[in-house]
């Protein structure tokens, strides 16, 4: 059956999305509505694509995924820079590419396939006629809003503040560094996209913000100019950086990233993918990745189900686990930075052990194999690390760190935290009531989920900082996670149970 489809937003989801269902279906007649007058007219600068997503791509759409291959920059190793010392966090795993030049790639490939582009058209349900309407216009999306009430709508904002600005130069390696200026702390998230381009992500706690009066322009300016006093004070803070040249501004403003959460993918004919259904905090550089993949597997949906509702069924059904795990990473990566003032002042080898770490999806054994040194420093508060057997370095954690509480935990306070992982007002006041209580040391239990185990980690860092002791029951089946927990310093001991 030969369908028609209208696509809202020729972002990399609606894009990719076109592209796909008119290959499955040559007479299927599908149009993309773009509000930008031009092709790879967009905001932002470059994303990170890992080879995870390209090997997926490559399966759906061969020659879109060597195109994206060749327009991307080479993969680059990830450093953590400070006080002139530079601490390896990974190898090069990813490539980066300039949005301008991954929406090209995509409209080339929609193009050839027959896919119909309408540019500086901005469409809202109402205007579009189709037997599928497929919402991708980005997390903002106004087909959402229009829908909400069907969707099941929650947006989040987290408490950092950030400002996506560019470089014309390479930056040698992805890097993150920090300096201070005053009572704030900006963070710097670098990497290179193309020979004479940089990614140079800023952002500052809520705190920071303030602190620097960095409040005041997005009330006073209209959406669409950049915040050229802010760039400014940012060309002076990280001066060393940039090497005395100039921050590119695209549309660049202080902005808190919002997290979307729908209950429902679709409503009637409309079904959303990519950022319009859900986000993941950029910390783990995956909302292209997940656009795309949205894209593969609705169009796979659509092609194996003659009726509309099956294949968006079929669709979240396929989708959905996977985009919760990543939000469940997001949401954890995004704390830990939104934390980060907090841990600045460890050794820089606890710091990337940390990070590293911060997710819940890496192992220590894993860095240990990796960066040898580097962990054996990290985890020189618990003793001698046997990183030449890495793959031991995880039960060796474990196996110091009951030392530390055995003989307290007869006396200590048991808490129990079920209230998901994110870090509101609950989280906040739950940590508050721990942190004041009078026992020394505090057993945190819960729910057996990661999730769930997760944010009792996160718990327990926190009231650590209260000067605590505190235990963290993990479940026997998330003993990678233990470790880590304890050799990043979030938790100073764990109880395998279950
Ligand atoms: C600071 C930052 C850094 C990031 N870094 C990375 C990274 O390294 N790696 C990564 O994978 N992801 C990264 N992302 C996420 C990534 O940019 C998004 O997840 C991705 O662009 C989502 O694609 P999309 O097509 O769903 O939405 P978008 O890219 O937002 O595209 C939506 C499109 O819809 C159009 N549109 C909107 N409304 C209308 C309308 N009414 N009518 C017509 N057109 C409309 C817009 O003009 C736009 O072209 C980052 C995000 C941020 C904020």
């Amino acid at each position: 059956m030969s369908r028609t489809v209208a696509i809202i937003g020729g972002g990399p989801a609606g894009l990719a999305a076109a592209r796909l269902i008119k290959v499955n279906d040559p007479r299927a007649l599908v149009t993309i509505y773009e509000r930008a007058d031009a092709s790879g007219e967009t905001f932002g600068f470059g994303v990170g694509l890992t080879e995870s997503t390209m090997s997926n791509m490559a399966k759906a759409d061969p020659i879109t995924a060597d195109r994206l291959r060749e327009a991307s920059h080479a993969g680059h190793s990830l450093v953590l820079r400070t006080g002139g010392r530079e601490v390896g966090l990974h190898g090069a795993r990813n490539l980066a590419i300039g949005r301008a030049a991954l929406l090209e790639v995509l409209t080339k490939s929609a193009l050839e396939a027959g896919v119909e582009i309408r540019l500086g058209c901005k469409a809202g349900v109402a205007d579009v006629q189709a037997d599928v309407v497929v919402a991708a216009d980005g997390a903002r999306s106004a087909v959402r809003e229009r829908l909400a009430h069907r969707l099941g709508v929650s947006i989040t904002y987290g408490s950092l503040h950030y400002m996506w600005c560019g470089t014309d130069f390479a930056v040698s390696n992805a890097n993150f560094t920090w300096r201070t200026r005053d009572d704030a702390m900006f963070v710097v998230h670098a990497y290179p996209y193309a020979d004479d381009r940089s990614t140079f992500l800023i952002e500052t706690d809520d705190e920071s913000f303030r602190a620097a009066g960095l409040d005041r322009f997005a009330a006073e300016a209209p959406a669409g100019e950049s915040d050229e006093r802010s760039l400014a004070l940012l060309e002076d803070v990280f001066s060393e950086e940039l090497g005395g040249r100039r921050l590119l501004a695209n549309r660049t403003r202080w902005a808190q990233f919002p997290t979307v959460s729908l209950r429902n993918w679709s409503a009637g004919n409309v079904v959303l993918i990519g950022d319009a259904a859900h986000t993941a905090h950029y910390t783990i550089g995956s909302g292209t990745k997940l656009a795309l993949e949205d894209a593969i597997a609705l169009a796979e949906a659509l092609a194996e189900h003659d009726d509309t509702d099956a294949a968006f069924a079929a669709y979240e059904t396929a989708r959905r686990p996977y985009v919760d795990r990543f939000k469940h990473l997001a949401a954890r990566s995004q704390n830990w930075w939104s934390s980060f003032r907090e841990r600045a002042a460890q050794a820089p080898e606890r710091i990337a052990l940390s990070y590293m770490t911060r997710a819940g999806n890496l192992g220590i054994e894993h860095y240990a194999a990796e960066y040898p040194e580097t962990a054996r420093a990290a985890l020189a508060p618990l003793g001698e690390a046997p990183v030449g057997e890495p793959d031991t370095v995880g039960d060796w954690v474990l196996g110091r760190a009951p030392d530390v509480a055995t003989a307290d935990l007869a006396g200590a306070l048991r808490a129990e935290w079920d209230g998901g992982e994110v870090w509101g007002p609950a989280h906040d006041a739950f940590v508050a009531r721990l942190s004041g209580e009078d026992a020394d040391v505090i057993v945190v239990g819960g729910p057996s989920d990661p999730k769930h185990v997760g944010a009792r980690i996160d718990v327990a860092e926190r009231v650590r900082w209260a000067g605590k002791t505190v235990v963290v029951e993990v479940p026997s089946a998330l003993r990678t996670e233990a470790a880590a927990a304890v050799g990043a310093g979030r938790a100073d001991a764990v109880v395998l149970v279950g």
